[in-house]
């Protein structure tokens, strides 16, 4: 009979909130599988767990998960374990579950923390609709594509960010998104828990000088259907194509995205719209 792969969520941040089953799985399958063994470790020796560990990461996830998957076909039970939190969510993962389900294994989860989810509630933003898009993108390109989606989107979002790039982050969020709400949730589940409702440009001002410390999960408003409708009336076509970008601007967008924006609307490329307001095609 094949094992089964068990996806144990593991505390972000309060080692109580481990939960029994969790603790009852990770002593009782043959491995575990960590995203790294030696933090695990921790986890392991709190709760007093002696199953081995192998390594499962972001840099052999696929070599690794067929191995795993080889010995899930011999009838091996294994846990998958992130560093913290719900493995598979903005973590290795995702590829293993997919190869199991390709050769028919079983798969289960045992639920715990996640960063999103715990930040979302937190938020006193709207909950009833939200996505999660995890970390932004590092490549330019697929950056700028993803914030000018999330520019109209109307859905409460979620967003994980690493310390050293809050600043960053937020400097552009507020370019693109323009002014709105945002929840800023620090160190969750740990002493230092701290829930900030500020606006996005408070945001960006803030943190430019001050430098953020501990782990953060970002959590905005979508753009308010009023904005929607308002955006609906105020249409192109009775613009002219300096009103059209600068409609764009007044709503928090820098001059190259409210360009990008306009073009789109109009249906012509953007270096149309450069050239015509700037003489040249850039
Ligand atoms: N698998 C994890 C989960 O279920 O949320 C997410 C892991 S992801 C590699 C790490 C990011 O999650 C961090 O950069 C941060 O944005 C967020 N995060 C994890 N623990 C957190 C905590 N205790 N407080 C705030 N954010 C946290």
């Amino acid at each position: 009979m094949a094992g089964i792969l068990y996806l144990c969520a593991t505390p972000i941040g309060n080692l109580q909130d481990m939960t029994p089953r969790g603790v009852e799985t990770l002593r009782t399958v043959d491995l575990i599988a960590a995203e790294d063994t030696r933090n695990s470790k921790k986890l392991l020796n709190y709760f007093d767990i002696h199953t081995p560990m192998t390594s499962y990461h972001e840099y052999n996830k696929v070599e690794k998960a067929k191995y795993l998957i080889g010995l899930l076909q011999e009838g091996k039970n294994i846990a998958l374990i992130s560093d913290a939190g719900t493995p598979a969510i903005s973590d290795p993962g995702e590829v293993l579950v997919r190869m199991c389900h390709e050769n028919q294994l079983p798969v289960t989860s045992l639920p715990g923390p996640a960063a999103c989810i715990t930040a979302l509630i937190l938020s006193g933003l709207p909950t009833r609709r939200f996505c999660f898009e995890g970390f932004l993108p590092g490549d330019k390109r697929e950056r700028r594509e993803i914030l000018e989606e999330l520019a109209g989107e109307t859905r409460t979002m979620i967003i994980y960010e690493a310390p050293h790039h809050l600043a960053g982050t937020l400097e552009e969020l507020y370019g693109c998104l323009g002014e709105r709400k945002i929840t800023l949730c620090r160190e969750l589940t740990k002493k230092f828990e701290t829930i900030i409702p500020m606006t996005l440009k408070e945001a960006a001002e803030y943190y430019r000088e001050e430098s953020p410390r501990g782990e953060y999960v970002l959590v905005l408003e979508g753009k308010s259907k009023e904005e929607l409708r308002r955006e609906k009336i105020a249409s192109w076509k009775v613009m002219s194509i300096e009103e059209h970008v600068a409609y764009y601007e007044e709503q928090g967008m820098d001059h190259k995205s409210a360009m990008k924006q306009a073009a789109k609307d109009r249906g012509v490329g953007k270096r149309e719209i450069y050239a015509y307001l700037h003489g040249s095609s850039t």
